[in-house]
């Protein structure tokens, strides 16, 4: 019978806490599965407020979807190789493993303490062999396909984090997204996956209708795609020294049609070709115009040798930087194929030039069909968009299962049946640039076709490998046969609800949709769109503060916030304070553990929900605090008084007070305001993802209680549904909370509700079943004549 402080708050949590339990799926048929999919943290040690965002509106769904009837998949996992773990462990002189599980402890105790109803039992780590044996398997079925291949290739070089990053991995000012360092060109060997043979099944799987929600992220996806108005053509290399020897060359034309009538080949400055080290005599001639380098490049269709020119003379397509030569129907072409006297075909060899956009489309196909057939490229796609390369040459990454022989000609892939190919352990990672190449005893194996002396593959995998099919494996966790089986995916995928931040919405969602499009090319999965509807969340930004000028961050402490202008308070200088993300090195962020021991789990969860949309940034501001403190505390008001007023019914006669009309008016009111804010909430749960606007639908069923008067709550019917309602649709935010304010109202002695349809009054809260609106509500409808 107190106020509801702190106090009260941690012994509700803690009382709730172990009864709570996730319900784990059942195999229950007669229930539709629901999967809810949270993008899965990296295991830095520490959750942050982001976290804390997405989870607990990944729980919330989950939790509503349950009592909406559904069967719900809910998992959780660790998305654990990669460079931050290594490099913290070498900062801390231990090992990325024991680094990263004790991280995962601390993770998953805090997931816990802010009330997540993951299904722990289909937990899963990338960087747990029995994880990473199946993200090899994918590799060696694509590597199969012919979708892996190993090129030479001028790679952006990371000279901090030493390694090699993706394009993508590059901003536009050339620097590593991860260590800030400006990108170095490099030439290396490395392994690619050729997504782009899906560009164009990735482009149109955007116009899928079983995509919802996705906004703006289509576009995102498109833009990264490109427009898929063209076709690259391995062409191989050739030269006099046979440096050169198998090495191709990838060139993009909008035009397969004309390949028969390609006269060269340009590359622009700058461009890979061109930073080769060439003998200076060897160069065929060199001019202000252009340059020909001694090697020529064989015209797969006509077996030509097309002379090969670095210039920056003709048109490259977007994103590209090699261009096929046609003088027939490029002016450009011409004119540079006259500059550089470059043979131009003879009207005789002009005789078969397409004509009719029948032709072209004819014989575009025709071209294609027998370069896919060949193996060098003949798929839609765009100019910009490239394979991915996956080789890093660090330690704490899935290990390529390939391995080299001397006598056997190129690289061998690991037999399936000897995956997964173990990380080894290295002593301790003493300093920078670790790599595999130090492993020496596991470096050296056998050939698995010739049995003879082989060596292993040291590169390890881009962790967006591991990334890329996480959501598979949660669905059969515990397959010793397969990453997943067939069955399983078809009965749960796709994932109906795709919960994350922006800032994976263009990579991480295109190589998992990739990947999925290359599974259900081979018949693994059901659908090729992997992810149905998304719910992208904006960012949590802390204030912050840093001294005009020098751009120097402060904490808040050192700010004086006293004046008309906000100063440092040692110096006196100026303070500019904006809005950021949080970080560490900002001293803008906010610790979770602090916010759940002042504030208790419910209010948190409450307080990053309210007020701002899921997918808007939040200004993390405890000024907007008070509003949910207060409206937890009517909440417990209402039930106090709901249960002291009902228990204190005996001196009343209920006829006597139910024949007024200002109690018949009273329950009119309720059943309305009921039926009204219910639909809100419902709406804003399912439709709109607005969860803070169904929060303030839920204030405003509150407000409505408030104003029933005491005589009329003894005896009134539609309070106590309305009052059910609302505990029973704010129980999927504030879980504890409101099992707690439900175990009140269950427990007040005469009740007038005696339906057992509407209410299950031996079950908790989170067990109802979700409010219905009462078929004879009238909405009122507001009809406008403009
Ligand atoms: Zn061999």
């Amino acid at each position: 019978n107190e106020d509801l402080s702190t106090l009260i708050k941690h012994d509700i949590e803690h009382r709730w806490r172990n009864k709570l339990e996730a319900p784990i799926y059942s195999d229950d048929n007669k229930k539709s599965k629901f999967y809810v999919l949270s993008m899965f943290p990296y295991p830095s040690g520490q959750l942050h407020m982001g976290h804390v965002r997405v989870y607990t509106i990944s729980d919330t769904m989950a939790r509503f979807y349950r009592m909406n009837g559904k069967n719900v998949i809910h998992p959780m996992g660790w998305d654990a190789f990669g460079l931050p773990a290594e490099n913290a462990a070498i900062e801390r002189g231990i090992e990325p493993s024991a680094w990263t599980k004790q991280n995962i402890k601390h993770m998953k105790e805090q997931l816990q303490k802010l009330g997540c109803s993951f299904e722990w039992d289909r937990e899963l780590t990338t960087c747990d062999q029995k994880y990473y044996c199946w993200t090899q398997f994918i590799f060696l079925r694509m590597y199969e396909e012919g979708l892996v291949y190993r090129k030479e290739a001028l790679v952006n070089w990371d000279p901090v984090d030493q390694t090699v990053l993706a394009d993508e991995q590059v901003d536009a000012n050339g620097c590593s997204w991860r260590s800030g360092a400006k990108v170095e060109k490099k030439l290396l060997n490395q392994w690619f996956i050729r997504t782009t043979r899906f560009s164009k099944s990735l482009l149109d799987g955007l116009d899928d209708p079983i995509l919802k929600n996705w906004k703006d992220i289509i576009n995102l996806q498109r833009h990264w795609i490109g427009e898929c108005n063209g076709t690259r053509f391995e062409f191989e290399l050739e030269d006099n020294s046979s440096k050169f020897t198998k090495q191709t060359l990838a060139v993009f034309t909008c035009n397969p049609e004309h390949i028969h009538y390609a006269s060269f080949i340009a590359v622009a400055p700058g461009s890979i070709l061109d930073r080769v080290e060439f003998d200076c005599d060897s160069i065929i001639e060199n001019n202000s115009v252009f340059k020909r380098l001694p090697l020529q490049a064989k015209n797969p269709f006509t077996g030509k040798d097309l002379p090969i020119y670095v210039t920056d003379q003709v048109e490259y397509d977007e994103g590209s930087d090699c261009h096929l030569g046609v003088p027939k129907i490029s002016e450009i072409d011409r004119l540079f194929a006259t500059a550089a006297n470059i043979p131009i075909l003879s009207p005789k060899e002009n005789d078969g030039l397409l004509k009719s956009v029948e032709d072209v489309s004819v014989t575009r196909e025709h071209i294609n069909t027998v370069a896919q057939q060949l193996g060098i490229g003949g798929y839609s796609c765009s100019s910009k968009l490239r394979d991915w390369l996956i080789s890093r040459q660090r330690y704490w990454g899935t290990p390529i299962p390939i391995v080299y022989c001397k006598h056997c000609n190129g690289p061998q892939p690991v037999p399936y049946s000897e995956l997964p190919v173990i990380l080894p352990d290295i002593d301790r990672l003493s300093n920078k640039g670790k790599s595999l190449l130090e492993a020496t005893e596991w470096l050296s194996t056998k050939c698995p076709k010739c049995g003879g002396d082989a060596t292993r593959e040291t590169d390890t995998m881009d962790t967006f490998v591991d990334s890329s099919w996480y959501f598979l494996r949660y669905l059969d966790p515990y397959n010793k046969e397969m990453p997943f089986s067939k069955e399983v995916a078809n009965r749960f995928m796709p994932v109906d609800l795709y919960i994350g931040g922006k800032e994976h919405a263009v990579l991480h969602l295109y190589y998992a949709r990739f990947l999925n499009h290359f599974l259900h090319s081979v018949g693994l999965v059901p659908s090729q769109e992997p992810f149905q509807q998304l719910l992208i969340q904006g960012m949590v930004m802390g204030q912050s503060y840093r001294v005009k000028g020098t751009g120097r961050y402060l904490p808040k402490e050192n700010v004086d916030l006293s004046g008309p202008k906000p100063v440092e308070k040692v110096t006196g200088q100026a303070v500019v304070t904006a809005w950021e993300k949080m970080s560490k090195s900002k001293h803008n962020g906010v610790d979770p553990e602090t916010m759940l021991k002042e504030y208790g789990t419910d209010t948190t969860r409450l307080l990053i929900l309210a007020d701002v949309a899921p997918t808007s940034h939040r200004h993390w501001n405890s000024s907007t605090f008070p509003g949910i403190l207060k409206w937890q505390h009517r909440l417990w008001l209402t039930m106090r008084s709901f249960l002291n007023i009902r228990s204190n019914l005996e001196n009343v006669v209920s006829d006597t007070v139910s024949d007024t009309p200002e109690f018949k008016e009273h329950e009119a009111k309720m059943f309305d305001s009921r039926n009204y804010y219910l639909k809100g909430v419902t709406f804003n749960y399912t439709t709109s993802f607005q969860l803070s606007v169904a929060i303030s639908k839920m204030q405003g069923l509150t407000n409505s209680l408030r104003q029933v008067p005491p005589e009329v709550i003894g005896h009134s019917l539609q309070f106590e549904r309305a009052l059910a309602c609302l505990i029973i649709v704010l129980a999927p935010m504030a879980p504890h909370f409101a099992s707690e304010l439900w175990s009140g109202f269950v427990s007040a002695p005469n009740r007038i509700n005696t339906s057992t349809k509407e209410i299950n009054w031996d079950r908790g809260v989170l067990e109802q079943t979700w409010p219905e609106i009462d078929l004879n509500y009238c909405l009122q409808l507001v009809c406008m004549v403009s």
